[in-house]
């Protein structure tokens, strides 16, 4: 890869899993030699969380997300609150997530998913931190949250209240989801033979409001489909962005990283021991 061309960012991955236990170390490497500045690694339950954190305090480019997912959602109660509330403390953590509705799954009934996310969307508002965003099946209740959410955001979460991560395929709902304050996490499935459709609402997207994602280890982009997705796939999203959106692979990677920092101020906690 051109060591000119402007850093990526994979603004969701899953490096807590065990998946990863026996090579993260090598996993993180090839990510930096693709030209990944920045991974956002988000929790989906506790342990999870705890997890991310511990990881953004072992490798300097790695931030985390802390949260309980909507198939976890029935472990949310006041305890889990206030250990969410403490983990975010962390000066990497740069955002609430991975939150949300999943009706297609309902691995936890959808009544407890909604107390779960509306209690983690106020837990953000109270940390003044953006969200991250899940949805499957679930997307007209979801919108609802979010656009009664969004009216209540501090100044400094206006325009940067989240993303809505690898769920858009209407191009309708990407565009109220933006006009809220959301970007958009566009991942592998862009690179799918079968995804034309999803490729037409790509391309309406603004770009300014896309952020590129692997979501690994899943949605592994083609042609790697089949095997374990890691972040350094990223650049096969940032390819096929670059062709959707007609324009170079360094600007994707250049605008896309910025929307990243402009949407977590990677930087906000460390500005006091960073001297350099
Ligand atoms: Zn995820």
């Amino acid at each position: 890869m051109n060591v000119d061309l402007a850093h990526l960012a994979d603004t969701h991955c899953h490096l807590t899993l065990s998946t990863f236990d026996q090579d993260r170390q090598q996993i993180l490497t090839r990510a930096k030699e693709a030209g990944v500045s920045h991974l956002l690694v988000p929790g989906v339950d506790l342990p999870s969380s705890r997890r991310a954190v511990e990881l953004s305090q072992q490798y300097s480019e790695v931030y985390a997300a802390v949260g309980i997912h909507p198939h976890n959602a029935k472990t949310w109660n006041q305890s889990t609150k206030e250990e969410i509330k403490e983990l975010a403390r962390s000066p990497k953590v740069v955002a609430v997530g991975e939150i949300g509705l999943d009706y297609y799954r309902n691995l936890s009934p959808p009544e407890l998913q909604r107390v779960a996310f509306q209690g983690q969307l106020d837990l953000a508002l109270e940390l003044e931190l953006p969200v991250v965003i899940h949805n499957r099946d679930a997307v007209e209740d979801l919108m609802g949250f979010l656009e009664t959410w969004s009216k209540k955001l501090p100044p400094t979460l206006i325009s940067r209240a989240g993303v809505l991560h690898a769920n858009y395929a209407d191009l309708e709902v990407a565009q109220k989801a933006i006009e809220v304050g959301f970007y958009i996490g566009v991942a592998g499935p862009i690179t799918y033979r079968n995804a034309d459709a999803l490729r037409r609402v790509t391309a309406q997207l603004p770009l300014d409001r896309v952020l590129l994602e692997t979501d690994a280890p899943y949605l592994t982009p083609h042609p790697k489909r089949g095997k374990r997705n890691e972040p350094a796939y990223i650049q096969l999203v940032a390819q096929q962005s670059a062709n959707l959106f007609q324009v170079s692979m360094n600007t994707i990677a250049a605008t896309t990283t910025q929307n990243a920092t402009e949407l977590f101020n990677w930087n906000h906690g460390n500005d006091n021991n960073d001297i350099l």
